[in-house]
């Protein structure tokens, strides 16, 4: 931290700004210019910047290092690669995860799950425990969802992500997947946030809808400072003035992230868009922005849907983008699951 003190800051105020931060548990640097005193503060203390712009002479106040550590690239500058089965998150391939955005029946996830990994995805996707805006609306199938999801995916070789949204949830989805999804609306449950801490499967973070980067990277050093050193960041829109779309999806988070921090960060431009017609668009560019992933909803007859209809792909739209992808991403250096995989398991 560097605090500017004010041109005609007297000697005891600045002795008493020095004192305070020493107390706060830093070393202080001065350096005494024409016109203004200087002082650099650094060690192991977390002043609170607003705490010391309080005091008497003091002009302005700049942080120079993030609060969140274990998260930042200073911390650790190589990527984290996330290995889940036989797929790596934040290497070199694209992961595209997708499914459907609530398990409804054997049927409908059985079919996706065969469509979604013939088109090339690699994890699939899908809500057993539904955070719906309503509470009249259809609020996910619990276990039972779990185990429908967890049989598709032995079935068709796909891993899963799932969302956790209490963490009296937490064993239960460990039984059946492989990934712990943290909607949007739970960024910043702390409390579920540090239990997954103490998870051993990776953590796929949601990006609040209302939150900044810095706070959601926050969130991820909830759970890196419990333990779990495997999250992956997902921007899904934020929450802006703007109506057209559903959210509006910050592609400028993606590079913005990759300098900050380490960990993966996927984009899911169908919470974004809330149109299927529009995520194809969004989906290449997020892939052109250099994103690790997507999560995208398909599902095999989105137009009866009992959540998030209207934004999830028919499995031709996600075939169709798959090819765009494999064009996209060897652009920019990046691989992608490089052929439709051949059929097999259910209806085969
Ligand atoms: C979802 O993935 O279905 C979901 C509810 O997402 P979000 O938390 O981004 O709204
Ligand atoms: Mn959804």
């Amino acid at each position: 931290m560097v605090v500017v003190m004010e041109e005609r800051a007297s000697e005891a105020q600045i002795e008493q700004v020095v004192s305070r931060l020493v107390e706060m548990g830093m070393d202080v640097h001065r350096s005494t210019g024409v016109t203004r005193t200087v002082l650099g503060a650094v060690g192991q203390g977390h002043p609170d910047p607003a705490l010391i712009e309080l005091l008497d002479g003091v002009h302005e106040v700049l942080r120079i290092s993030e609060p969140y550590k274990l998260a930042s690239r200073t911390f650790k500058p190589d990527n984290t690669v996330i290995t889940v089965g036989d797929v790596r998150i934040g290497g070199d391939e694209v992961i595209v995860m997708a499914g459907p955005c609530s398990a409804e029946s054997e049927k409908q996830v059985r079919t996706t799950a065969a469509a979604v990994r013939r088109a090339g995805a690699k994890i699939f996707r899908g809500g057993a425990f539904k955070p719906r805006s309503s509470p009249y609306s259809f609020q996910g199938l619990g276990e039972e969802g779990l185990r429908l999801l967890r049989d598709a995916c032995n079935a068709e070789n796909l891993q899963l992500v799932s969302e956790v949204m209490d963490a009296s949830q937490i064993d239960v989805i460990n039984k059946y997947s492989d990934i712990f999804q943290v909607g949007a609306r739970n960024m910043q449950n702390f409390t579920l946030l540090r239990e997954l801490g103490h998870v051993r499967k990776p953590v796929l973070l949601k990006r609040g809808i209302s939150a900044t980067i810095e706070e959601w990277l926050l969130s991820a050093e909830y759970v890196l400072s419990g333990g779990n050193t495997d999250v992956i960041l997902c921007e899904r829109g934020i929450r802006t003035f703007e109506t057209a779309t559903r959210n509006t999806l910050d592609i400028a988070a993606i590079p913005i992230v990759q300098k900050l921090s380490h960990l993966p960060v996927i984009v899911d431009p169908s919470h974004a868009m809330g149109r299927r017609d529009k995520v194809a668009p969004v989906a290449r560019a997020a892939v052109a922005a250099g994103a690790d992933g997507l999560l995208i909803e398909v599902h095999c007859d989105p137009d009866h849907a009992l959540s998030d209809g209207a934004q999830s792909m028919f499995p031709s739209q996600f075939d169709r983008l798959m090819a765009e992808l494999r064009i996209i991403a060897p652009a920019i250096g990046r691989s992608i699951c490089l052929e439709p995989v051949a059929r097999r398991g259910w209806g085969a």
